[in-house]
């Protein structure tokens, strides 16, 4: 039976600390941090990420505001905001919910950011600060990985780690945060051209299945006592439930629990650190101004 790695309760800890490293700084005479939250039309995802972000900011002592714009919003504009924001003093962290509506282009309003307030870790000097090894800005959510590894005291050095998924904001920048002296792991990225996926799934130490297919990762893909990283969050259908769904991860949970050796359950595991990151680099973007 695996243990069951608590993403609620790390990332409980770790809200806890920047709450009392941020009460620090305020005691010190320094005023707290600041995010700005900017959410471009009315997208109901967005809306509740964005929610989220504030609310959690509020309960460590971190101000933020939401800037909210209409979907209509040109790109101009937005970089004008961008612009204004970078230029501000108080603002120490910007955070632009992605995805922006078709007629704008993400990729020109991110690297608009400046990377000394890019707590998203979206920019491309931060990627590249993350894959020097440098001391930076974290990407939430493989960064949310490490932390929920070196709290359950896994052991990462020499370890292989397979991360399953390329992408820009899980597999790439975790397999450069695994990689990061200090973490000292092998690491092998898989994605949908790997031959025998299964076969070098069954080499992990460290399993990371970031994909976005429920039940993709299944028990024969399993060293027994492997550590397995839920990343997915994918709906099924569920007559069960008023809301005719539920959420799963990209594991067959209930296959793999009884041979890995720790296990991050979904919901509830690798999403709930995603945030405390966050904060953390908030509180980072206001130390280091
Ligand atoms: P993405 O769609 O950008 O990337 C998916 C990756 O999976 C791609 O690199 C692709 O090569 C790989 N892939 C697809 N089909 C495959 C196959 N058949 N075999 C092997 N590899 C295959 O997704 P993403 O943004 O990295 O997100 C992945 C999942 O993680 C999604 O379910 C997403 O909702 C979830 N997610 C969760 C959090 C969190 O906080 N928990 C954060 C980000 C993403």
């Amino acid at each position: 039976m695996a243990k069951l790695i608590d993403g609620k309760a790390v990332s409980a800890q770790v809200r806890e600390e920047v709450k009392q490293a941020v009460a620090q700084r305020v005691a010190s005479g320094k005023r707290a941090p600041y995010l700005a939250v900017v959410l471009v039309g009315d997208d109901p995802a967005s809306a509740s990420y964005v929610r989220g972000k504030a609310r959690a900011s509020t309960e460590v002592g971190i101000e933020s505001d939401t800037l909210t714009y209409d979907a209509s919003i040109s790109e101009a504009e937005l970089l004008d905001i961008v612009a204004k924001l970078n230029n501000d003093a108080g603002v120490d962290g910007i955070l632009v919910q992605l995805p922006l509506p078709d007629h704008i282009d993400d990729r020109k309003v991110i690297h608009a950011i400046d990377p000394a307030k890019d707590v998203d870790c979206f920019h491309p000097e931060s990627v590249g600060t993350l894959v020097i090894g440098l001391d930076g800005f974290q990407p939430a959510t493989p960064a949310g990985i490490v932390e929920l590894l070196k709290r359950s005291d896994i052991e990462t050095s020499g370890a292989h780690c397979v991360i399953i998924g390329r992408s820009n904001i899980v597999g790439k920048p975790l397999a450069n945060l695994m990689l990061k002296k200090g973490l000292d792991s092998t690491v092998t990225v898989c994605h949908s051209r790997t031959k025998d996926l299964p076969g070098i799934a069954r080499q992990a130490d460290i399993l990371v299945a970031a994909i976005g297919r429920a039940n993709f990762v299944t028990a024969d893909m399993v060293k027994p006592g492997a550590v397995v990283i839920d990343v997915g969050i994918n709906r099924v259908d569920d007559d069960t439930r008023e809301r005719g769904y539920r959420l799963v991860g990209d594991v067959d949970f209930d296959a793999i629990e009884p041979i890995a050796s720790h296990i991050t359950p979904v919901p509830g595991g690798v999403g709930p650190m995603t945030i405390a990151v966050l904060l953390q680099n908030t509180l980072m973007a206001a130390n280091r101004a």
